[in-house]
């Protein structure tokens, strides 16, 4: 598997850069997770993504899957119609943003399998309904929180993965209004170590975060980093 990080700040893009998405191929399919803002003119060829995962309804999520869809339906040659993941609902107000069956796309409930990918999602605690991502593909394993505050799931979803990505919106305290829907990268160190991922990938760090105080609170013992668009994570 391969991951191309679109972006990575959290709730909001700062000047030249995008929030969450990901690009993960591998035999040739393009899966997208996430689609937060300004993240989708950084895909090398919107026509050819193969379907999209959305954890959750977050604009910061989900508002480039708006110009995604748009730049496949309104070219001469449509492609064709987008599968679409995500919980149910979470997509609605993305979606209404054009008017009806304007833009081609097939919305579905999460499914077992996506191309080569095996899926499994799990509810993780956040303000909306948020999935964490789990995807397998030619005997490696990624995982992905998504946004979420402390749950016992995190570490199930991640069991043995050989990559977490893991929202840190915060470095050390997330603030008491946030604290069962956010994280830190505290608390996504101890998560990957209790689920003995092979390596961390901290994102969603709110803007202005030292990506060095993030790393060294996730005390992880393995190999970690804070996402920066462009990075290229061969997942093996
Ligand atoms: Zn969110």
């Amino acid at each position: 598997m391969r991951l191309t990080v679109l972006g990575a700040c959290g709730a909001w893009p700062s000047p030249g850069a995008a929030c969450s998405g990901f690009l993960v191929e591998h035999d040739g399919f393009r899966l997208v997770l996430d689609l937060g803002y300004a993240t989708m003119p950084r895909l090398p060829s919107p026509e050819t993504v193969d379907a999209v995962i959305i954890s959750h309804g977050h604009p910061d999520h989900c508002a480039d899957l708006n110009p995604l869809l748009r730049s496949r339906s309104l070219r001469d040659s449509p492609a064709p119609p987008l599968p679409v993941y995500a919980p149910p609902g979470a997509l609605d107000a993305v979606l209404a943003l054009d008017r009806p069956r304007m833009l081609d796309y097939d919305l579905r409930p999460f499914e077992p399998a996506v191309g080569p990918f095996r899926v499994e999602t799990r509810p993780l605690p956040h303000w909306v309904p948020n999935a964490g991502i789990r995807l397998t593909a030619g005997g490696a394993t990624l995982a992905y929180t998504g946004d979420t505050g402390p749950s016992p799931e995190i570490v199930t979803l991640a069991r043995g993965a050989d990559l977490l990505i893991a929202e840190a919106s915060y470095v050390d305290e997330v603030p008491e209004d946030s604290r069962a829907y956010l994280s830190s990268a505290r608390q996504a160190g101890r998560d990957a170590a209790a689920a003995g991922a092979g390596r961390l990938l901290l994102t969603h760090l709110m803007p202005g975060t030292p990506p060095e105080a993030a790393v060294a609170a996730a005390g992880f013992p393995g190999p970690v980093e804070v996402a920066r668009a462009g990075a290229v994570v061969l997942v093996e």
